[in-house]
């Protein structure tokens, strides 16, 4: 039986039979796990604190047959501003649900473990909104899928204010004189591309000291929410071809 060190973040917790639970874990060295932790939901487990969804926590974790189990874990930070504010808690747990559907499990991204980290800690600290937006589009970023946000994905022009159009599949920012050819081609402001290349490269702690409008938030938030579906139906599509491939007698 081997043991492993891994420091993680709890995205989720179910459970698993009885006091057992089954958890998500985004750890720094080995990216996406789910692990086992018999007897956490026991009252008095003295691992029930570090496994509770958005704790970080230290893991000596064991290799089983089929699921790794938790054999210690502690406690080290419990992220305090998302307890007691509901909205901050959804948007946390819209991060959760992100690193879970998109990353792949075993493959570590210290990139977006330290994103994550920061992301938490920054939810209860002034704009939750443009901080999730910043989420979004780094955590695309660093896992290979950056929208291009300055010149068309077809010519190459750069567009002048007022001709901004984009398309998720085509995969970013699309010229006026592109877009009638370009599917799911949608006028957006510029300023809105403007935002979203801010937000792809600021820290999170700057985001408090900027200003965004309504309406550029709300064409944010539809932009990345295509965006992010785009590649999340890629994914599973690929995915199951994986599955498949793999399934085939001999393959
Ligand atoms: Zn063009």
């Amino acid at each position: 039986m081997r043991l492993y060190r891994a420091e993680g973040i709890v995205l989720r917790n179910r459970e698993l039979t009885g006091a057992d639970r089954l958890l998500s874990l985004y750890t720094r060295e080995y990216g996406r796990l789910r692990v086992a932790a018999y007897g956490a939901g026991k009252p008095s487990s003295r691992k029930r604190g570090a496994v509770q969804p958005f704790t970080r926590s230290e893991f000596l974790l064991g290799s089983g047959r089929d699921l790794d189990y938790v054999r210690q874990c502690a406690e080290r930070e419990i992220f305090p501003n998302l307890r007691n504010d509901l909205e901050n808690l959804l948007y946390a747990h819209h991060l959760a649900e992100l690193v879970e559907t998109f990353t792949p499990e075993g493959e570590p991204n210290g990139g977006l473990f330290v994103l994550l980290l920061e992301a938490l800690r920054g939810l209860g600290d002034g704009d939750p909104e443009l901080l999730v937006r910043a989420f979004e589009i780094k955590l695309l970023g660093l896992l290979g899928y950056r929208p291009e946000l300055g010149a068309c994905v077809r010519c190459g022009r750069v567009s002048a204010p007022g001709e901004y159009h984009f398309a998720a599949g085509a995969g970013g920012v699309v010229c006026a004189r592109c877009a009638p050819e370009v599917r799911g081609a949608r006028a957006c402001r510029a300023g809105t591309v403007a935002v979203l290349r801010y937000l792809s490269v600021a820290e999170l702690r700057v985001l408090r000291r900027i200003r965004v409008e309504d309406a550029v938030r709300e064409e944010m938030r539809r932009l990345l929410e295509d965006y992010l579906a785009f590649h999340l139906e890629g994914r599973a599509r690929s995915l199951a071809l994986l599955a498949c491939i793999k399934g085939k007698p001999g393959g």
